[in-house]
């Protein structure tokens, strides 16, 4: 039985917290392989080491001096080491980085940047006494993106014959070697990446929180831990603003039915999450409510639209060829489109517009921004009567306007758009009214149900 454990950048951002995480693995004989972040912040203020290496990136390519950050980025893995009563000189490895950084060479920023990663895998293996392996070696990009096939292979041939190992997070390598990083937060999938390659029966997501929260606890401070949740319902939640967890970390082991739990292995008593597709759900449970803000609506509405055979293709069109993604395509009437765009598009929003003035030239376009998507996610709202109707009643007993209401026709995910300025109090009023009460019922039954 194998078990894969990754721990985020704050969890290895201090000597201290790494020898708790030598204890928590060394609890678990069946926890063989540990993938790491690169160190965090130990304090509010404080810089993580990725943000700290694209800072050389950017004074180097600035001509500023990039060696002070350099030089503060070796003081604090110096610092580790030395409180970690190990023998380890990082010295030769911080020279090899400090002259890729001095190239000012673009094609290296991926190379900089994962050496946060490397460093750290390089002290944990140290301290755990486990075999180091380079993530360059198992996880392989093309031009494409990330090669799956190739990696789940390579991954399984090459740990095979490794009992236990380390392996940094973040990144991998293109088919000619050069280093290649995900999104930020990529540890997350690196460490579903090896669980699916060694096929483990469990994929612990070790981070300083108690699990999945049921929404943003800056919003609601009594958020409760979600105990149990779906792939589907966690990678909605992760994609929607649950910042624990990458999104895309869930495909590997959902693909390959492998539970991840999501837990405080500094604090034993602290409630964790189990995300598994045998998960039991009370029917109308809604599991949690993630929000986004920033996303902003074009609508177009052109009278002669309903009958004209190709009319949504062609904006469809006008948008990819702008490049830009659409969010969502929220219900339109008999003659209007809408389309809800991620903000980080919103200097292309008049663009869009003048495109599709261009083609239709009667049409009304009209751009709301600082749109606000609140995701209520449950598997358990298929089929439950009732669940929109008690979410838009909360919502408007707050004084809340809704400017958009759309319930996939697979009723897991009721997204509700409302003003930026509205969605705090909006995500508030369904926690307390919607979510907090049905999630104490369905416990209370949980716990009837164990005791007999
Ligand atoms: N160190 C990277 C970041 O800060 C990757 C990770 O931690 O997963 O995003």
């Amino acid at each position: 039985m194998t078990i894969v454990c990754k721990f985020g950048g704050t969890s290895v951002a201090t000597a201290a917290k790494i020898l708790k995480i030598r204890d928590f693995v060394a609890s678990n004989p069946d926890r063989r392989y540990v993938v790491v972040s690169a160190p965090g912040k130990r304090f509010p203020g404080d810089e993580k080491i990725t943000d700290m290496l694209r800072r050389c990136i950017r004074a180097r390519s600035a001509g500023a001096d990039w060696l002070v950050i350099f030089g503060r980025i070796i003081k604090r893995y110096d610092e580790i080491i030395s409180k970690l009563d190990i023998n380890l000189d990082l010295s030769a490895e911080y020279e090899k980085i400090a002259g890729v950084i001095e190239t000012g060479e673009p094609t290296q920023h991926d190379y900089i940047e994962s050496r946060g990663e490397y460093l750290m895998g390089l002290v944990m293996a140290r301290v755990l006494g486990y075999e180091f392996v380079d993530a360059a070696e198992l996880i392989k990009f093309d031009r494409y993106g990330y090669n799956e096939d190739f990696t789940q292979d390579l991954v399984a041939s090459q740990l095979i014959g490794v009992p236990q190992a380390v392996v940094p997070g973040y990144y991998g390598a293109m088919l000619d070697g050069r280093i290649k990083i995900f999104d930020r937060g990529g540890s997350d999938i690196t460490g579903a990446i090896i669980a699916r390659g060694v096929s483990a029966k469990l994929y612990e997501n070790c981070t300083d929180v108690a699990g999945v929260l049921a929404c943003d606890p800056r919003i609601v401070p009594e958020a409760h831990t979600v105990l149990e949740m779906t792939h589907k319902e966690a990678r909605q939640f992760a994609y929607m603003g649950a910042t624990v967890l990458h999104p895309d970390a869930l495909l590997p082991v959902w693909r390959a039915n492998i539970p991840t739990r999501v837990l405080n292995p500094f604090d034993s008593d602290a409630k964790s999450t189990l995300i598994s597709d045998s998960v039991h759900h009370d029917e109308g449970s809604i599991v949690g409510v993630a929000g986004r803000k920033g996303f902003f609506c074009i609508s177009i509405t052109e009278s002669s639209m309903n009958p004209d055979i190709g009319f949504a293709q062609s904006i469809l069109q006008i948008i990819a060829d702008k490049k830009v993604a659409i969010e969502h395509m929220p219900p339109g009437d008999l003659d209007s489109l809408s389309f809800i765009i991620d903000g980080r598009y919103r200097e292309l929003a008049r663009p869009l517009a003048a495109a599709m003035q261009k083609k239709y030239r009667d049409a009304e376009i009209e751009i709301k921004y600082d749109i606000a998507l609140l995701a209520i996610v449950g598997e358990g709202m298929a089929g439950a009567i009732g669940t929109m109707a008690r979410l838009t009643k909360s919502v408007a007993a707050k004084g809340i306007n809704l400017e958009i209401a759309n319930q996939g026709a697979i009723q897991r995910v009721i997204l509700l758009g409302v003003k930026d300025e509205d969605a705090d109090n909006a995500i508030r009023a369904i926690y307390h009214d919607c979510i907090a009460p049905v999630a104490e019922s369905s416990f209370a039954r949980r716990i009837a149900r164990v005791s007999g």
